[in-house]
């Protein structure tokens, strides 16, 4: 397929769905990427044939090949974006053209087909549609939506491959971190980097992930909830979490966030609070912050309120910093004000609870 022209999906009802009331049990309680929908959705791609054979399908194991691409050099993508219930019982999302356009920058950067932005879009439609009742209704909760691409080709050679598997799958969410909104604590790695300049920083794709699991197994064992980044160049300038970009408020009220260089995951969540914070009057800067000055500012208190943002956890405040020679605490370790009003404004807008001037939020249902 080129572009524009629109696939026809083909429909095919899951045969054995879970019943209304197994999936009441479930959506309950539905903890964060454990429990899934009966659907899927599958998009095809061939070099030569393009895109093809999109379906909405009973959500299933894919069968792989041992030989598959992605097996052995990581050709993968993804994305995470949720579709909310709303107060009136409509069903909306927030900015999934954002998401659309990010597939494709990460699939640029991976050597991968790109996915049209309205075919994206429209498979999230199509499995938010036929698995609606999977959307939980609980204030904190939502559908989260995970699209992805791999490369399917059965072939060892080092070198793009000629066949990919578009899917997206769907998972009822409660709150993200266990303990609600209650400020975490980060470790800064002392031996591990995220990115690199030149790197895949900037592409959402799991070998990021992956990479970033020894410096997350890091942070446990250190007691802390979640790694925070430096710079791979100097090892001094804080980038992001594993998953999520970093914010700083100041006495004065200015909030800083270190700018996309390229080495940082351009967060939507992070383009919407750049917008709202600066609406809510904030002086907002995109500048890079040394770990040095962080714990400076923070022993000072010039520096307020730290928190980390993205889509799965929205906002989730910093309350203590450790790392090998000590630790200190901002703002006393509580949730700061700015932060609370940030996180409120943002789901509320996102909920369809409050005007959303800047048209971020799209009715689906
Ligand atoms: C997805 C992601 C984020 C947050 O992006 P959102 O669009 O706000 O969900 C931040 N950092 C990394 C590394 C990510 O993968």
């Amino acid at each position: 397929m080129s572009g524009g022209d629109m696939l026809d999906f083909e429909i095919r009802p899951n045969s054995a769905p879970v019943s209304a009331v197994e999936r009441a049990a479930l959506l309950a309680n539905p903890g964060f990427g454990q429990v899934f929908t009966d659907h899927m959705v599958t998009i095809r791609y061939a070099d030569g044939k393009g895109w093809y054979d999109p379906r909405v399908e009973a959500r299933a194991p894919i069968p792989m090949d041992p030989a598959s691409a992605v097996l052995h050099y990581a050709q993968e993508i993804f994305e995470g974006l949720k579709a909310y219930r709303t107060a009136d019982g409509s069903v909306t999302m927030f900015r999934p053209e954002a998401n659309a356009a990010r597939f494709v920058e990460s699939a640029r950067r991976m050597a991968m087909p790109e996915l049209p932005a309205e075919l994206f879009v429209e498979s999230l439609h199509r499995l938010v549609e036929i698995d609606r009742e999977w959307i939980p209704e609980a204030a904190d909760a939502s559908l989260y939506l995970r699209p992805f691409m791999f490369a399917s080709e059965v072939f060892l050679g080092v070198r793009p491959a000629k066949e990919y598997l578009y899917c997206v799958i769907a998972s009822p969410a409660g709150a993200y971190f266990a303990g609600g909104v209650k400020p975490v604590t980060v470790w800064v790695s002392p031996d591990y980097t995220r990115a690199a300049p030149g790197g895949t920083g900037a592409a959402k794709c799991g070998g990021n992930y992956a990479a970033s699991l020894s410096a997350q197994a890091e942070a446990i064992e250190a007691d802390c909830d979640q790694v925070v980044f430096l710079d791979a160049v100097e090892r001094r300038y804080v980038e992001e979490l594993g998953g999520m970009n970093v914010f700083f408020v100041y006495d004065d009220g200015t909030v800083v966030t270190p700018p996309l260089n390229g080495t940082i995951l351009p967060g939507i969540t992070r383009d919407a609070l750049l917008s709202l914070a600066t609406a809510a009057g904030h002086q907002v800067v995109e500048r890079p912050i040394s770990f040095a000055e962080w714990q400076a500012d923070a022993e000072s208190g010039r520096l307020r309120e730290v928190f980390a943002c993205g889509t799965a956890a929205v906002i989730t405040p910093i309350g203590r910093v450790r790392f090998p020679g000590g630790e200190f605490v901002i703002g006393g370790g509580e949730a700061g004000r700015s932060t609370t009003a940030l996180r409120e404004r943002l789901v509320a807008i996102q909920r369809g609870e409050a005007p959303d001037p800047q048209g971020w939020v799209r009715r689906i249902l």
